[in-house]
């Protein structure tokens, strides 16, 4: 007979460890229901996001499950963000493994329930399978805009400036650092790269303040000059980049000192889970505004032209050829 895992049941599980998130959301019926309900705010579009996470592909077995859980959560997160959604509630389903035990999934939930409390929302339900395969996580995000609001990729306009909050690359590079060191040392060279690879911080507080500014915003989850690329293509615009603006944390410079040849990671790696956005010339005084505010760094990073395509020059104006295709999975 096949050794049976060491951790109870699939309803004692749900109840142990699910419900308790699922508390705050009205509409949960502390998971003992078929369906969650949901009720919109009055005038306001409901944004729905869903992402998955696969060990092996996003997340090593041992990684810690608790940031494998905030994880998950934040890349949802972010997506509503560059949208403009406030996050209001979440669905989770989960395909484990007879390797995953208790301790895990405790973990995990412990996790969700630290961001949950960071950010403001609830569970309101999800379903839970055994797997011959590999760990499969899936969260679909609920979040919501004011009707008419929500920035989506198209809508850039030549003339438009392209702007990014905070700093680009820092994940890439922690990957980048891990591999070639190993996660150790890595972690005690450039703690800072390796956080932000673990645990994006999604601008919840800055997306929804964009609403009315930005003209199409995405946020950076396969790399800078990907996400452009589908910034202009949903848009029917070109851009051209200018390398040198590209906003770098302290970390990602002295590393970048040490390895110039990593330089690519910045505008090609991905995991950066920024805002990248288009705006009309005309609310760069306003952007000032919003950058104290929040407190968040908002760089001017080029501009949306005509022409189809994304041009990447550096300071002296020179053409830049970057591996720039971005994480695809096939
Ligand atoms: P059904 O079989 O009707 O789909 P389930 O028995 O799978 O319902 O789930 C029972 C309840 O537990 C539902 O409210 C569901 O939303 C919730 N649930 C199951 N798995 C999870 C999970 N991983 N996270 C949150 N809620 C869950
Ligand atoms: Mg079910």
């Amino acid at each position: 007979m096949a050794e049976m895992p060491s951790r109870p049941g699939e309803f004692e599980l749900i109840a142990r460890y699910f419900a308790p998130l699922a508390e705050a959301a009205p509409g949960a019926a502390g998971l003992l229901d078929d369906v969650a309900t949901w009720r919109p705010t009055p005038g306001c579009e409901t944004v729905l996001t869903v992402d998955a996470m696969v060990e092996g592909v996003h997340f090593l077995a041992t990684d810690p499950p608790a940031l494998v859980g905030r994880k998950l959560l934040r890349v949802s997160l972010s997506d509503l963000a560059a949208k403009g959604a406030v996050p209001r509630t979440y669905l989770l389903a989960l395909s484990l493994p007879d390797s995953i035990d208790e301790s895990w999934i405790a973990g995990f939930a412990d996790g969700l329930s630290r961001d949950q409390a960071e950010y403001g929302i609830a569970l309101s339900g999800g379903d839970t399978t055994a797997t011959p395969g590999a760990t499969t996580l899936s969260l679909t995000a609920i979040g919501e805009a004011p009707e008419g609001t929500v920035i989506r990729r198209a809508g850039a306009a030549p003339g438009d400036d392209i702007y990014v909050t905070g700093t680009v690359g820092d994940a890439a590079l922690g990957l980048k650092a891990i591999a070639e060191f190993g996660a150790d040392d890595a972690l005690a060279r450039w703690p800072d790269l390796v956080d932000r690879l673990r645990l994006p911080r999604p601008r919840v507080g800055l997306g929804p303040a964009l609403r009315g500014v930005a003209r199409a915003s995405a946020d950076i989850s396969d790399g800078l000059v990907a996400d452009l690329g589908h910034i202009c293509l949903a848009s029917g615009v070109g851009a051209a980049l200018e390398a040198d603006a590209v906003p770098l944390s302290e970390a990602a410079v002295r590393l970048l000192a040490e390895r110039p040849d990593w330089r690519d990671a910045v505008l090609g790696g991905g995991d950066d889970y920024e805002i990248l956005f288009a705006a009309a010339p005309g609310m760069a005084g306003r952007l000032a505004g919003l950058s104290r505010e929040f407190d968040t760094a908002i760089t001017r990073i080029g501009a949306v032209a005509a022409g189809p395509g994304v041009t990447v020059r550096d300071a002296a104006g020179a053409l830049l050829k970057v591996a720039h295709r971005g994480w695809r999975h096939f």
